[in-house]
Protein backbone atom coordinates (compact mmCIF):
# COMPACT_ATOMS: atom_id res chain seq x y z
CA UNK A 1 0.00 0.00 0.00
CA UNK A 2 0.87 3.33 -0.89
CA UNK A 3 1.00 6.10 1.77
CA UNK A 4 1.51 9.56 1.58
CA UNK A 5 3.85 11.54 3.44
CA UNK A 6 4.08 14.98 1.93
CA UNK A 7 1.76 16.25 -1.15
CA UNK A 8 2.92 14.56 -4.54
CA UNK A 9 5.51 11.80 -2.30
CA UNK A 10 4.18 8.27 -1.17
CA UNK A 11 5.79 5.65 0.90
CA UNK A 12 5.47 1.74 0.63
CA UNK A 13 6.68 -0.16 3.16
CA UNK A 14 7.57 -3.89 2.82
CA UNK A 15 7.19 -6.55 5.25
CA UNK A 16 11.86 -7.11 4.82
CA UNK A 17 13.49 -4.84 7.55
CA UNK A 18 10.96 -2.31 7.32
CA UNK A 19 12.61 -1.32 3.80
CA UNK A 20 10.61 2.01 2.70
CA UNK A 21 10.10 2.76 -1.26
CA UNK A 22 9.42 6.38 -2.04
CA UNK A 23 7.53 7.44 -4.81
CA UNK A 24 7.50 10.99 -6.28
CA UNK A 25 4.82 12.12 -8.46
CA UNK A 26 6.13 14.03 -11.33
CA UNK A 27 4.64 15.47 -14.56
CA UNK A 28 4.60 12.74 -16.88
CA UNK A 29 5.00 9.69 -14.36
CA UNK A 30 6.63 8.67 -11.30
CA UNK A 31 10.20 8.59 -10.13
CA UNK A 32 10.52 5.54 -7.73
CA UNK A 33 13.61 5.46 -5.31
CA UNK A 34 14.71 2.20 -3.97
CA UNK A 35 11.77 0.01 -5.78
CA UNK A 36 10.93 -2.47 -2.95
CA UNK A 37 11.71 -6.20 -2.31
CA UNK A 38 9.62 -9.10 -3.57
CA UNK A 39 7.89 -9.57 -6.85
CA UNK A 40 4.72 -8.74 -5.10
CA UNK A 41 5.47 -5.79 -3.63
CA UNK A 42 6.55 -4.29 -6.66
CA UNK A 43 3.67 -5.58 -8.44
CA UNK A 44 1.77 -3.95 -5.90
CA UNK A 45 3.19 -0.84 -6.17
CA UNK A 46 3.27 -1.23 -9.85
CA UNK A 47 -0.51 -1.53 -9.70
CA UNK A 48 -1.32 1.37 -7.28
CA UNK A 49 1.46 3.61 -9.59
CA UNK A 50 -1.06 2.87 -12.49
CA UNK A 51 -4.50 3.89 -9.95
CA UNK A 52 -2.99 6.96 -9.90
CA UNK A 53 -1.98 7.29 -13.73
CA UNK A 54 1.46 7.95 -12.76
CA UNK A 55 3.63 5.49 -14.85
CA UNK A 56 7.07 4.77 -13.67
CA UNK A 57 9.05 7.83 -15.26
CA UNK A 58 12.52 7.47 -13.61
CA UNK A 59 13.78 5.12 -10.94
CA UNK A 60 16.96 5.80 -8.36
CA UNK A 61 18.89 3.53 -6.15
CA UNK A 62 20.36 5.22 -2.93
CA UNK A 63 23.19 2.61 -2.83
CA UNK A 64 24.68 -0.69 -4.53
CA UNK A 65 23.47 -3.35 -2.15
CA UNK A 66 20.77 -5.57 -3.62
CA UNK A 67 17.67 -4.44 -1.09
CA UNK A 68 18.02 -1.20 -3.30
CA UNK A 69 18.69 -2.44 -6.42
CA UNK A 70 16.07 -4.83 -7.08
CA UNK A 71 13.10 -4.10 -10.22
CA UNK A 72 10.08 -5.74 -11.88
CA UNK A 73 9.16 -6.03 -15.23
CA UNK A 74 5.74 -4.74 -14.17
CA UNK A 75 7.25 -1.43 -13.15
CA UNK A 76 8.30 -0.76 -17.18
CA UNK A 77 11.65 0.85 -18.79
CA UNK A 78 12.36 3.56 -17.64
CA UNK A 79 15.69 5.28 -16.79
CA UNK A 80 16.94 4.16 -13.31
CA UNK A 81 20.07 5.86 -12.01
CA UNK A 82 22.38 6.25 -9.31
CA UNK A 83 25.48 8.10 -8.30
CA UNK A 84 28.58 6.98 -10.69
CA UNK A 85 30.47 5.15 -7.84
CA UNK A 86 27.40 3.61 -6.97
CA UNK A 87 26.83 2.10 -10.54
CA UNK A 88 30.79 1.36 -10.75
CA UNK A 89 30.24 -0.42 -7.54
CA UNK A 90 27.48 -2.47 -9.07
CA UNK A 91 29.63 -3.31 -12.60
CA UNK A 92 32.32 -4.53 -10.45
CA UNK A 93 30.20 -6.87 -8.24
CA UNK A 94 28.02 -8.15 -11.31
CA UNK A 95 31.67 -8.49 -13.49
CA UNK A 96 31.59 -11.99 -11.86
CA UNK A 97 29.58 -14.07 -14.27
CA UNK A 98 27.89 -16.32 -11.09
CA UNK A 99 26.79 -12.99 -9.49
CA UNK A 100 22.95 -14.02 -10.05
CA UNK A 101 23.60 -17.21 -8.08
CA UNK A 102 25.92 -15.60 -5.59
CA UNK A 103 23.71 -13.10 -4.60
CA UNK A 104 20.63 -15.55 -4.56
CA UNK A 105 22.26 -17.54 -2.21
CA UNK A 106 22.35 -14.40 0.34
CA UNK A 107 18.57 -14.14 0.25
CA UNK A 108 17.29 -14.69 3.56
CA UNK A 109 15.27 -17.66 2.93
CA UNK A 110 11.97 -16.80 3.98
CA UNK A 111 11.82 -13.93 0.74
CA UNK A 112 14.15 -16.04 -1.24
CA UNK A 113 11.71 -17.77 -3.72
CA UNK A 114 9.71 -14.27 -4.53
CA UNK A 115 12.92 -11.54 -5.00
CA UNK A 116 13.53 -11.23 -8.87
CA UNK A 117 17.04 -10.87 -9.58
CA UNK A 118 16.91 -10.51 -12.91
CA UNK A 119 16.78 -6.66 -13.27
CA UNK A 120 18.85 -5.99 -10.34
CA UNK A 121 21.33 -3.30 -10.29
CA UNK A 122 20.48 -2.49 -14.19
CA UNK A 123 21.35 1.51 -13.09
CA UNK A 124 23.21 4.55 -15.63
CA UNK A 125 25.29 6.14 -13.11
CA UNK A 126 25.07 9.73 -13.12
CA UNK A 127 28.25 11.97 -14.02
CA UNK A 128 29.73 13.30 -10.41
CA UNK A 129 29.25 16.46 -10.79
CA UNK A 130 25.38 15.91 -10.91
CA UNK A 131 23.34 17.36 -8.04
CA UNK A 132 19.68 16.99 -9.10
CA UNK A 133 17.75 14.01 -10.10
CA UNK A 134 17.61 14.20 -14.16
CA UNK A 135 13.58 14.07 -14.77
CA UNK A 136 10.72 16.35 -15.06
CA UNK A 137 9.26 16.51 -11.51
CA UNK A 138 9.89 17.98 -8.47
CA UNK A 139 13.45 18.93 -7.46
CA UNK A 140 15.05 15.90 -6.01
CA UNK A 141 19.09 16.83 -4.65
CA UNK A 142 21.52 14.16 -4.63
CA UNK A 143 23.39 14.19 -1.08
CA UNK A 144 26.15 11.76 -1.98
CA UNK A 145 28.85 10.62 0.67
CA UNK A 146 30.68 7.48 1.39
CA UNK A 147 29.70 6.22 4.79
CA UNK A 148 27.53 3.26 4.28
CA UNK A 149 28.39 2.05 1.02
CA UNK A 150 29.76 3.17 -1.98
CA UNK A 151 29.08 6.50 -3.76
CA UNK A 152 25.89 6.32 -1.24
CA UNK A 153 23.41 9.20 -1.82
CA UNK A 154 20.47 10.80 0.59
CA UNK A 155 17.63 12.54 -1.53
CA UNK A 156 15.93 15.52 -0.67
CA UNK A 157 12.86 16.55 -2.01
CA UNK A 158 13.40 20.35 -1.19
CA UNK A 159 10.09 21.81 -1.97
CA UNK A 160 8.43 18.63 0.30
CA UNK A 161 11.42 18.69 3.04
CA UNK A 162 11.80 15.28 2.70
CA UNK A 163 14.47 13.69 3.30
CA UNK A 164 15.03 10.13 1.55
CA UNK A 165 18.07 8.80 3.74
CA UNK A 166 18.83 5.60 2.54
CA UNK A 167 20.60 3.44 4.79
CA UNK A 168 21.29 6.59 7.17
CA UNK A 169 19.20 7.54 10.47
CA UNK A 170 17.48 4.43 11.17
CA UNK A 171 15.93 3.94 14.31
CA UNK A 172 16.36 0.56 14.08
CA UNK A 173 19.79 -0.05 12.71
CA UNK A 174 23.29 1.03 13.80
CA UNK A 175 25.53 2.97 11.60
CA UNK A 176 27.14 0.58 9.50
CA UNK A 177 30.04 1.44 8.02
CA UNK A 178 31.84 0.19 5.09
CA UNK A 179 35.10 -1.49 6.06
CA UNK A 180 36.23 -1.80 2.91
CA UNK A 181 36.38 2.28 2.39
CA UNK A 182 40.22 3.84 3.53
CA UNK A 183 38.53 5.51 6.40
CA UNK A 184 35.30 4.27 7.36
CA UNK A 185 35.15 6.09 10.78
CA UNK A 186 35.95 9.28 9.49
CA UNK A 187 33.50 8.91 5.95
CA UNK A 188 30.92 8.17 8.67
CA UNK A 189 31.58 11.29 10.22
CA UNK A 190 31.35 13.31 7.37
CA UNK A 191 28.65 12.19 6.16
CA UNK A 192 26.48 12.71 9.55
CA UNK A 193 27.91 16.09 9.14
CA UNK A 194 26.75 16.68 5.52
CA UNK A 195 23.05 15.29 6.83
CA UNK A 196 23.07 17.97 9.85
CA UNK A 197 24.19 20.62 7.26
CA UNK A 198 20.75 20.05 5.87
CA UNK A 199 18.75 18.66 8.65
CA UNK A 200 17.05 22.31 9.02
CA UNK A 201 15.35 21.75 5.86
CA UNK A 202 13.67 18.57 6.66
CA UNK A 203 10.19 17.69 7.83
CA UNK A 204 9.37 14.04 7.10
CA UNK A 205 12.76 11.45 6.98
CA UNK A 206 12.41 8.41 5.29
CA UNK A 207 15.38 6.07 6.40
CA UNK A 208 15.73 2.86 3.97
CA UNK A 209 14.43 0.66 7.36
CA UNK A 210 13.30 1.51 10.20
CA UNK A 211 10.25 4.51 11.09
CA UNK A 212 9.81 7.89 9.39
CA UNK A 213 10.30 10.90 11.70
CA UNK A 214 9.70 14.51 12.03
CA UNK A 215 12.17 17.17 11.80
CA UNK A 216 13.12 16.06 15.74
CA UNK A 217 14.12 13.10 14.47
CA UNK A 218 16.18 13.59 11.70
CA UNK A 219 18.19 15.82 14.60
CA UNK A 220 18.05 12.72 16.97
CA UNK A 221 19.21 10.43 15.04
CA UNK A 222 22.21 12.68 13.77
CA UNK A 223 23.45 12.34 17.35
CA UNK A 224 22.52 8.78 18.17
CA UNK A 225 24.50 7.87 15.05
CA UNK A 226 27.45 10.17 15.37
CA UNK A 227 27.77 9.38 19.28
CA UNK A 228 27.80 5.45 18.49
CA UNK A 229 30.49 6.09 14.93
CA UNK A 230 32.55 8.13 18.11
CA UNK A 231 32.31 5.32 20.70
CA UNK A 232 33.89 3.08 17.82
CA UNK A 233 36.42 5.27 17.11
CA UNK A 234 37.24 6.36 20.74
CA UNK A 235 37.29 2.19 21.65
CA UNK A 236 34.67 3.57 24.59
CA UNK A 237 31.75 1.59 25.37
CA UNK A 238 28.77 1.76 23.03
CA UNK A 239 25.53 2.54 24.64
CA UNK A 240 22.99 2.30 22.06
CA UNK A 241 19.58 1.52 22.28
CA UNK A 242 19.03 -0.12 19.34
CA UNK A 243 21.22 -2.74 20.53
CA UNK A 244 20.90 -5.24 23.51
CA UNK A 245 17.93 -5.59 25.33
CA UNK A 246 15.99 -2.46 24.37
CA UNK A 247 16.60 -3.52 20.71
CA UNK A 248 13.34 -3.83 18.70
CA UNK A 249 11.78 -6.93 18.80
CA UNK A 250 12.85 -8.74 15.61
CA UNK A 251 15.91 -6.84 15.54
CA UNK A 252 18.21 -8.58 18.38
CA UNK A 253 20.82 -9.61 15.38
CA UNK A 254 21.61 -5.46 14.99
CA UNK A 255 23.85 -6.47 18.17
CA UNK A 256 25.58 -9.64 16.42
CA UNK A 257 26.35 -6.49 13.39
CA UNK A 258 27.70 -4.25 16.03
CA UNK A 259 30.39 -7.01 17.48
CA UNK A 260 30.91 -7.54 13.20
CA UNK A 261 32.17 -4.20 13.06
CA UNK A 262 33.90 -3.75 16.11
CA UNK A 263 36.39 -7.01 15.32
CA UNK A 264 36.72 -5.94 11.60
CA UNK A 265 37.97 -2.03 12.91
CA UNK A 266 40.79 -4.47 15.11
CA UNK A 267 41.83 -6.10 12.25
CA UNK A 268 42.15 -2.98 10.29
CA UNK A 269 44.45 -1.43 13.13
ZN1 LIG B 1 19.36 -1.58 3.04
Amino acid sequence: MLRQVAEGVLVHESEFLESNAVVVHGGSGALLIDAGITGSEMTAIADGLRRLAQPVAAGFSTHPHWDHLLWHPRLGAAPRYGTARCAQSVREQQSDPDWQAREAEELPPEIADDVPLDLLGRIAGLPAATTQVPWDGLRVRILEHQAHAPGHAALLIEERGVLVAGDMLSDVLIPMLDLNAADPIEDYLAALQLLDGIAGDVEVLVPGHGSMGGADAVRARIDQDRAYVQALRDGDVVTDARIGPSAKPGWEWVADVHEGQLQGLAQRS
